[in-house]
């Protein structure tokens, strides 16, 4: 299935930053990693960083998927309030998915560091705009329930979200802990650095059959060759797994368009937040270190590629006006727009565990608004597991839960 339409910003920005060799004969290892987006990469580093023969093999280039389509806002705040997730799977989870994801962001600006080859990450703040009166109780109860476990977050009122910016809001929710990062320069990073500690990575290697047995697990690529591995981690983003339920999961297109370099950013605040609504589909945006703009959003259910591409220009024409509406004292050009795909579960929450039906098999599938975060917990998680380590975050994102 074809997952992106136009040209994504990060890849006319960064081209193809490596490639890799495409394999040529059997292997065998400890884990085999399929897919070689963003979670790929993050898994890869860490295996291969804790000494762990590992594999990785992509189908086509390395962060050519939803990787290099995404626009890289790192958030802890899920498209599910922390209020909701708290009616939906009690408290106790609720508070760890959050915190997890206020721990991921920190953990990949330590990663980013670490790893070298500029990924661009930026610590940000980030704004959430409630767009109807009757949203601005839910931010209200919202900030308490943050705070109530240790997230420290403002609530705007119409005359500070004034002065801020060139647009009006009943309320906002005002978070310190956020970033932004080049998703494309970021998992291309981590595979250099997973490489220098012996991960062996292959594009243009897409597998075609898989199958369990007492030994683990046994792959098969499209050219034939075999991989024998005690584990496999299926980091295959949208393309789903046929061990995963897909009534659980739904598909949604979404759009985006980066501006050509901006020369103000009139009305946006000191330090170019990043903004998000509680309108659903919402419109969102950030801004690039080289002064252009990413806005993203107009989400519509995914109704095949064909219909995404009709969709593409009447999306991008919807959110350039919103854009303008908000902020009337920025000139822009839509340089470059795209249309992806999302995956979503009813509770907003990844995929990260055992495979069911496939014994010694793993999944890490970062569904919904927040994968590059979830991807830094699923290499965390599956690490454990793969060790024997047990770990207690595994219920909150088993499939089937
Ligand atoms: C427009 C858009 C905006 C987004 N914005 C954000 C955002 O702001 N913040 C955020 O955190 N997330 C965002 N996302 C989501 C984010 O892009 C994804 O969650 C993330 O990139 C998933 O990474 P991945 O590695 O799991 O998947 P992918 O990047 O899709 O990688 C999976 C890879 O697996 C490969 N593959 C599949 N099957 C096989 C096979 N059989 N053999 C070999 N290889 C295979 C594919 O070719 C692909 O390269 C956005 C997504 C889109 C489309």
């Amino acid at each position: 299935m074809d997952l992106t339409s136009g040209v994504p910003f990060w890849l006319v920005k960064g081209g193809l930053p490596a490639t890799y060799p495409k394999l040529d004969q059997d292997r065998r290892c400890d884990l085999a990693i399929i897919g070689g987006g963003v979670t790929g990469a993050l898994l890869g580093y860490r295996f291969a960083e804790a000494g762990i023969h590992t594999v990785l093999l992509e189908g086509r280039e390395m962060g050519y998927g939803s990787t290099g389509a995404c626009t890289a806002l790192l958030q802890y705040e899920l498209d599910i309030h922390l209020t909701d997730l708290t009616e939906r799977i009690g408290g106790p989870g609720a508070e760890r998915c959050y915190r997890l994801c206020v721990e991921a962001i920190a953990g990949i600006e330590r990663l980013a560091d670490e790893i070298g080859g500029d990924s661009d990450f930026r610590r940000k703040r980030s704004v959430y705009l409630a767009c109807k009166r009757r949203d601005v109780k839910a931010l209200e109860r919202e900030r308490t329930a943050r705070r109530e476990i240790g997230i420290e977050v403002d609530l705007l009122s119409p005359s500070d979200i004034r002065e801020r910016f060139s647009f009006d809001r009943p309320a906002a929710l005002l978070s310190r802990l956020a970033g932004e990062i080049d998703p494309l320069r970021f998992t291309h990073a981590l595979l250099a650095a997973a490489g220098r500690h012996g991960l062996e990575a292959y594009d243009r290697t897409g597998v075609a059959r898989y199958q369990s047995d007492r030994k683990g697990v046994l792959l098969e690529t499209a050219d034939g060759w075999r991989i024998r591995a005690r584990k496999a981690v299926f980091a295959t983003g949208y393309n789903i797994p046929p061990f995963v339920p897909r009534r659980s999961v739904s598909l949604t297109s979404t759009f985006a368009f980066a501006t050509s370099p901006l020369p103000t950013f009139d009305g946006w605040g000191e330090d170019r937040c990043l903004i998000w609504e509680t309108s659903r589909p919402y419109f969102y945006a950030r801004t690039t270190p080289d002064g252009r703009a990413i806005i993203g959003g107009a989400d519509q259910p995914f109704k095949g590629s064909h219909k995404v591409d009709r969709l593409q220009g009447r999306q991008t024409g919807r959110l350039a006006r919103q854009f303008a509406e908000m902020f009337p004292g920025i000139v822009f050009d839509v340089d470059w727009s795209w249309a992806g795909t999302f995956a979503e579960t009813a509770d907003c929450l990844p995929y990260i565990g055992v495979a069911p039906e496939f014994p010694n098999g793993y999944v890490a599938l970062g569904y919904g608004a927040n994968g590059i975060v979830f991807g830094y917990v699923a290499a965390d998680l599956l690490l454990d597991l793969f060790l024997g380590r047990g770990n207690s975050d595994a219920e909150l994102f088993r499939i089937g839960r």
